[in-house]
């Protein structure tokens, strides 16, 4: 199972559709439990992927090291917007199967949200991240949001060839509504059709451009169903707050139904399914791509029904757009041009939750 530590509840960004830190009462910006607890803990589960999360895990690189001298997860994560990757030293850079660092697209882009100087120190970070000898997937994770264009964005750092795959995340239903509806119509969606022919075309060339949403709904089209949710939140993947709470994500740090146990009382065997996706999204007709999308939104719906529909919207445009590739993607790889080592992606769950 993921586990997603978080290290701190602290930040050293205050990104604009986010507003920075956890409040210390919600996610303390120091760790309450003993490092004792938490390898018992992960002990009891026999291939525990790791990911190191926050506020901005690297903030706390004494829990990262010191969990990492004392144990071998079977994959090794972190989320971070990488201005501190110094802090951590080669040797540790090395041990890591995926990096995943955030970035926006476009330097002007990234640094109007992220703050100004954040587009070239994400870029320095990959650079220094790849010199310590960090040989793993090395994922470029965007938000999207009013002044993206998820078509010159993503293009921009396919462009810089630093990035193995990228991923985006909507910003919708945790901040206050920006006028996504709009923004859907008039820029995301069409541009996502953009997106997805250009690919396509890359595709039927054998090259595999790496982008996770498109390759992760294709995984659901031609090998297995996405689980539900994609990011397996409450089914197989677990946060692990400062505290030492178990929650089933690691933002439903103030809600009651995310609190599934501690870390000192409970095993990774008892967490599975006790909250899970339900109506409407069991009976939708995209449930085997979409899995419920994020189980969050599905439980919390911020922006009410109407805004839970249009961010379906959105998945449902892109299941679509995939759609319309399968059958290339399906001949590409009876001819061989394609194989599925290549489209199968991801091959563990790495923090990617492949429905933005
Ligand atoms: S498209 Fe919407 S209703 Fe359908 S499974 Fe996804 S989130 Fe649920
Ligand atoms: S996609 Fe939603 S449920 Fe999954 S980890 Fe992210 S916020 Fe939590």
């Amino acid at each position: 199972m993921l586990y997603l530590i978080m290290t701190t509840g602290r930040c050293n960004l205050s990104c604009r559709y986010c507003g920075g830190s956890f409040p210390d009462s919600l996610v303390p910006w120091e760790v309450k439990y003993r490092l004792d607890d938490l390898l018992d803990f992960l002990s009891k589960d026999r291939e525990p992927i790791v990911a190191f999360y926050g506020g901005e895990p690297l903030l706390n690189t004494k829990l990262i090291g010191d969990l990492l001298d004392s144990m071998e997860p079977s994959k090794l994560v972190i989320q971070t917007n990488g201005l501190l990757a110094r802090k951590l030293s080669p040797r540790l850079w090395r041990r890591f199967d995926a990096v995943l660092l955030s970035i926006d697209g476009r330097e002007e882009v990234t640094d109007y949200y992220r703050g100004r100087g954040v587009y070239k120190r994400v870029l320095e970070a990959a650079a220094y991240i790849r010199k310590s000898g960090f040989k793993g997937d090395l994922i470029a994770r965007m938000t999207v949001s009013e002044k993206s264009s998820i078509l010159r964005d993503v293009l921009h750092l396919t462009s810089l060839g630093v990035f193995d795959h990228i991923h985006w995340q909507l910003d919708a239903v945790w901040s206050r509504d920006w006028g996504f509806k709009r923004w859907l119509r008039e820029s995301y969606m069409p541009e996502l059709t953009q997106l997805t022919s250009i690919w396509a075309r890359k595709l039927s060339q054998g090259e595999v451009v790496g982008l996770v949403p498109l390759l992760g709904v294709l995984r659901a089209l031609l090998f297995e169903p996405n689980p539900a949710p994609p990011c397996e939140a409450g089914v197989k993947a677990f946060a692990i707050s400062t505290s030492g709470d178990i929650l089933a994500c690691p933002i439903a740090v103030d809600v009651e139904w995310g609190k599934l146990g501690s870390i000192e009382s409970a095993s990774p065997g008892e967490l599975p399914g006790r909250v899970r996706i339900g109506s409407p999204c069991t009976t939708c007709k995209y449930f085997p791509v979409c899995g419920g999308r994020c189980l969050y939104a599905y439980m919390e719906r911020l922006w009410g029904e109407e805004g839970f529909r249009l961010v379906c919207s959105s998945v449902k445009h892109l299941i679509e757009e995939v759609r319309r590739v399968k059958p290339a993607a399906t001949r590409l790889l009876e001819e061989g041009v394609l194989s599925g080592e290549q489209l199968y992606y991801p091959k563990y769950n790495n923090t990617t939750e492949i429905i933005p």
